[in-house]
């Protein structure tokens, strides 16, 4: 320890290093339960890549374990601990070094909060998609590691479709560039795509080279009430079979609608069994609305409400981005599962959760990126109790075993992490288990970057 700090302090200013037990407890985990998670040595917080290097190198010649870390707003336990490591927090490496309107990039360094970005290059009449419900509070560097999704990836799509090159420092201290700031490129392997979603086990993000759009009108949303979960799941499948493209398609099942009234008041409709929201950012949202609004009706909505304005909509948005803190609120805990199924089987995957629940006792409340077939199934159980939180940890396994049976993914955006390790074999197979194992080792010989994560 002694000697990690030593060295640790020959390349760092004093500011940039945390030891007093009570602090770096505090950056052992993020926000999944039921993660184990270690007792960090130290923690680092770097503002330059220099710095970063530093780190890495000292890692590798004292084969101390590295854990890169975010905002820690992680469902999966990806960033958490490993005992005696390195907490490498890229929070203070938050600047935004470039946005060209002409090249319809930005560069940026991983601590960026992604909400500050699409603020900033908003301003500039662009925009940068991928908006997670914590975008107030995650960084870039962490969408980057998870391959974050959020509400409007129905029609723009994940993180991964907008990283176009980054900088990143490899376990021995390298610097290593790739991809590209230009519109095209096909040079090589595509080691970009292959650091979106490595969840820190593969090397250091310190900066990206990130693609943006035209800035698109503001969108409208509608609520449709549906007076069953299939119902709007049959929903969901016509809006998509009829071509239509809205910029957010989202449910909420009965649970959700009435945790989120309970800890917001935002006046959701409580006697609906789901509730779909619908928007489009469409030179004439509302005629697309309207349309939708037939096809909801066509498929048994009970109620259809377009909002008045763009400040309704937002309210209503506000209502989905709270949905995972209001389940949280539900019980003493919960396990949120992420299975993502093809849309076509989306209600057969909400239907099957249902199932899931009652035969485990349990109240499990689904809310999901449907127009992504992005199922969030929210686990709500007392930790206190063993007998429940056993079901509680049984229920979350068969949701996933039923959505790899329905053509699905254990994790349509959240990541393996610890929480979900044992099941990456299943999903891979074996030949595939054992690519990734090697793909590890060539980046990362000695197993320092984020031990005991995905695999
Ligand atoms: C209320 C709430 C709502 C959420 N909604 C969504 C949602 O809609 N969609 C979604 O996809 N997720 C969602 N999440 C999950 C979470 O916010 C995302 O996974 C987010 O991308 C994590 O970012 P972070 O900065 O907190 O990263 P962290 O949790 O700190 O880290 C995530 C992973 O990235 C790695 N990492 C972080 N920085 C770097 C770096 N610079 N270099 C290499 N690796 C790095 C870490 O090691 C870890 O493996 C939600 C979470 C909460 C709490």
């Amino acid at each position: 320890m002694d000697a990690l700090l030593e060295r640790l302090r020959a390349g760092l200013p004093a500011e940039a290093l945390i030891t007093d037990p009570d602090v770096t407890a505090s950056y052992a985990h993020d926000m999944a339960s039921f993660c184990d998670a270690g007792t960090p040595a130290v923690v680092v917080l770097p503002r330059s890549v220099e710095e970063v290097q530093h780190v890495m190198r000292t890692a590798t010649a004292l084969r101390v374990p590295v854990v890169p870390q975010g905002a820690r707003t992680g469902l999966s336990g990806a960033a958490n601990a490993s005992d005696g490591c390195i907490v490498l927090s890229l929070v203070k490496m938050d600047r935004i070094l470039e946005i060209s309107p002409v090249d319809r990039i930005a560069v940026v360094e991983p601590g960026v909060v992604n909400a500050t970005l699409s603020r900033a290059v908003g301003e500039l009449g662009l925009y940068y998609p991928p908006d997670p419900s914590s975008w107030e509070m995650c960084t870039i560097g962490g969408n980057i590691g998870t391959a974050s999704g959020g509400l409007c990836c129905v029609k723009y799509g994940v993180t991964a479709e907008y990283v176009l090159g980054l900088e990143v420092v490899l376990a021995d201290g390298r610097l290593l560039n790739t991809g590209r700031r230009t519109a095209k490129g096909v040079a090589g392997y595509d080691l970009t795509r292959l650091f979106v979603g490595s969840e820190g086990s593969l090397g250091i993000v310190v900066k990206a080279v990130l693609a943006l759009r035209p800035r698109p009108p503001q969108q409208l949303v509608l609520a449709a009430e549906f007076p069953s979960a299939a119902a709007a799941c049959d929903a969901v499948c016509r809006i998509m079979e009829r071509g239509h493209t809205p910029s957010l398609l989202e449910l909420m099942d009965r649970t959700t609608v009435r945790a989120v009234n309970a800890m917001a008041s935002m006046g959701l409709p409580e006697s609906t069994e789901a509730l779909l929201l619908c928007a489009f950012d469409t030179p004439d949202p509302a005629a697309d609305l309207a349309a939708v609004g037939e096809l909801c009706k066509a498929s048994g909505a009970t109620e259809v409400v377009p909002a008045d304005d763009v400040a309704e909509s937002e309210l209503l948005l506000q209502a989905r981005r709270s949905a995972l803190p209001a389940l949280e609120a539900v019980k003493s805990a919960t396990m949120i599962d992420d299975v993502c199924v093809p849309r076509s089987r989306l209600g057969a995957m909400i239907e099957g959760t249902a199932a899931i629940a009652e035969k485990f006792g349990l109240t499990i409340g689904v809310c999901a990126h449907a127009g992504d077939g992005n199922t969030h199934p929210v686990v709500c159980f007392d930790h206190t109790d063993p007998d429940e939180s056993r079901r509680a940890r049984a229920s979350f396994d068969e949701i996933m075993a039923l959505g790899l049976e329905l053509g699905g993914t254990i994790t349509g955006e959240h990541g393996v992490g610890v929480l979900k390790k044992e099941w990456l074999a299943r999903e891979l197979g074996e030949v595939g288990l054992e690519l990734q194992r090697g793909i590890k080792s060539a980046f990362d010989p000695l197993g320092l970057l984020n031990p005991g994560k995905l695999f």
